[in-house]
């Protein structure tokens, strides 16, 4: 790893997923919330792309729940992670799956300098709220883009409504989440994802707020931005 990509990772947030990657696939384990929101994940990446035939890479991709949702809407999709576990059971699944999917540990950092505009559109859900700088994680992720392709990103407003919902509800009141998933003060307003954006030379098309209900386990867009919420940019 260089040393720019090196410093862009926070080895005790990338431990704390290395912990619980046995259970990623457990649609009623720790990673419960992810496998609830994702068929909306995939929708709203599938409403703003062509997926099928889409050259499209999964960074912080984790055990591959997004990457293969992609991969099964038609796109040729790759993940990469700064995780082994994960990793493996990403690899372990797709295989159990039949799912045509290529995995690789690397930063976006470090992807981009061997992948210059490779891909047609690049997915960074739930990870940026994990990294030290998320700007240098949104500049690797538009060098990792085609010119005219378009990515998407999801994190975590940084308000006392997430610190209420996702914090104190998650992980101690519900047990949706594990005590420890989440630093409040890693988490980020629209407005500093939207000016990382800009900063990259990314134009920002839509911000969406994404609703869910623990005990429902439903998922849902709206326009309430308060705590989980979506961004689709485009590379001009
Ligand atoms: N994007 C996936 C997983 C989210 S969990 C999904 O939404 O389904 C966050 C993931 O980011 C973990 O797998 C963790 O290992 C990874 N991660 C954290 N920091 C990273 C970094 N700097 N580079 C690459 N991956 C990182």
């Amino acid at each position: 790893m260089t040393e720019a990509a090196a410093n862009n990772v926070d080895n005790d947030e990338v431990a704390k997923f290395e912990k619980m990657a046995h259970r990623w696939w457990d649609p009623d384990g720790d990673f419960k919330p992810l496998h609830d929101i994702n068929p909306l994940r995939a929708d709203y990446i599938g409403q703003r792309v062509e997926l099928s035939g889409a050259k499209i890479l999964d960074v912080g991709c984790g055990g591959g729940i997004l990457t293969e949702a992609l991969a099964n809407r038609g796109a040729t999709a790759s993940g990469i992670d700064m995780g082994e576990g994960p990793l493996q059971v990403a690899k372990l699944h797709a295989l159990e799956s039949q799912t045509e999917v290529t995995y690789e540990r690397s930063t976006a950092e470090d992807y981009a300098r061997t992948h210059a505009e490779a891909f047609d559109a690049v997915a960074c859900m739930e990870m940026l709220e994990h990294v030290p700088d998320i700007g240098s994680t949104v500049a690797a992720c538009a060098a990792l883009t085609k010119p005219g392709g378009n990515l998407f990103f999801s994190t975590i407003n940084r308000t006392p409504a997430a610190y209420a919902l996702l914090i104190l509800g998650a992980e101690y009141i519900t047990g949706t989440l594990p005590r420890g998933t989440h630093d409040y003060r890693k988490f980020i307003r629209p407005s500093e994802l939207s000016a990382a954006c800009r900063a990259a030379g990314l134009q920002v098309r839509d911000i969406s707020g994404m609703g869910y209900n623990p005990f429902s386990r439903r998922a849902s867009l709206n326009k309430d931005t308060k705590a989980n919420y979506l961004v689709h940019a485009v590379k001009p």
